[in-house]
């Protein structure tokens, strides 16, 4: 895995190049970079839309390396058996709550992969400027949903926003854990996240779970995938949650939630939570939309063999 991740960060154009083959076949199969329109539901007293960020390409293994590999393969999407890598999209939730234009994470920005990192540019395209996001709240401090933050020109891509992040999250990245308990293929991440922290310092509010960010929309505990990895629960009718990556993929995350990804910082802690918030979706019968769902990620769940099943919206 180490070595894997170092390459993708490290070196990703040799990366993208040698992998050519198996990663054309990945995005062949993958959602739109630039999703053509962005996708609208009403919430209770909320607009609700979702702005793709583009998508990442990982490694496939990633989704479950201590599964034997003719186990993980059966439970692909059919698109993604045989290949190295897999597309997955990012999707960004965009919620206006009365004045307040809310997103939910802020993407890749340009210095990550050259297949996402385009928030801004869809968000543009809807009719939305920049400038009119008034409010950012983090589910957690990967790149993939922070370094967004900073645009190409080094400046805050959303320049009026005010910034929401859970205490646990801000505390585990600036403290010597981040360094000392990552595997050290990662610490670009910790760079990553204290030099996008460092820029919102001063415009920042510390939330932790039970809080609202305004009346109607509550910060939940879903960590492990990071230490202070939150979620959102939006109010109005059976309830919305917005789940950031307590679950990841349509199939592994429902039907094998006791899988341990690679990506997940606190492995048992994540298994714990991905079980708590499907159990809570499959008898609340909420909504859930998930950043790396496939677009727009909006489903509900169902329980199906003794674990779930994700059924997608549209
Ligand atoms: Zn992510």
């Amino acid at each position: 895995m180490s070595r894997e991740l170092t390459r993708l960060l490290l070196d990703r154009r040799r990366f993208l190049v040698g992998a050519g083959a198996a990663i054309a076949g990945a995005v062949g199969a993958a959602p739109q970079s630039h999703a053509a329109e962005p996708f609208h539901i009403t919430q209770g007293s909320f607009a609700v839309s979702v702005i793709s960020d583009g998508h990442l390409v990982l490694p496939t293994r990633f989704l479950a390396p201590e599964i034997p590999s003719p186990e993980r393969e059966a439970a692909f999407q059919s698109g993604e058996r045989g290949q190295e890598q897999y597309a997955s999209p990012t999707n960004v939730t965009l919620i206006r709550a009365g004045a307040e234009l809310i997103l939910v994470d802020a993407g890749s920005g340009s210095h990550f992969m050259p297949t996402a990192g385009k928030l801004a540019a869809n968000l543009e395209a809807a009719g939305i400027r920049r400038e009119a996001i008034t409010q950012i709240v983090f589910t957690h401090g990967h790149p993939d949903h922070l370094w967004g933050t900073i645009d190409d020109l080094d400046d805050l891509t959303f320049p009026q926003a005010r910034y929401v992040v859970a205490a646990a999250e801000w505390n585990f990245w600036q403290g010597d854990n981040a360094l000392n308990g990552l595997p050290a293929d990662r610490a670009g991440f910790v760079t990553g996240a204290r030099r996008n922290y460092a820029r919102i310092k001063n415009k920042v509010q510390m939330v932790k779970p039970g809080d609202e960010i305004t009346p109607g929309i509550r910060v939940v505990d879903s960590s492990g995938h990071t230490q202070g990895h939150v979620s959102l629960e939006i109010a109005g009718a059976d309830g919305l949650i917005i789940g950031g990556d307590a679950l990841t993929h349509p199939v592994i995350s429902f039907a094998h939630p006791q899988w341990r990804p690679a990506a997940d910082h606190e492995p048992e802690r994540a298994v714990q939570t991905r079980r708590r918030l499907l159990d809570r979706l499959a008898t609340d019968r909420s909504k859930l939309i998930g950043f790396h769902l496939p677009y727009p990620g909006l489903g509900t769940v169902e329980r199906k063999d003794g674990a779930f099943r994700f059924v997608p919206a549209t």
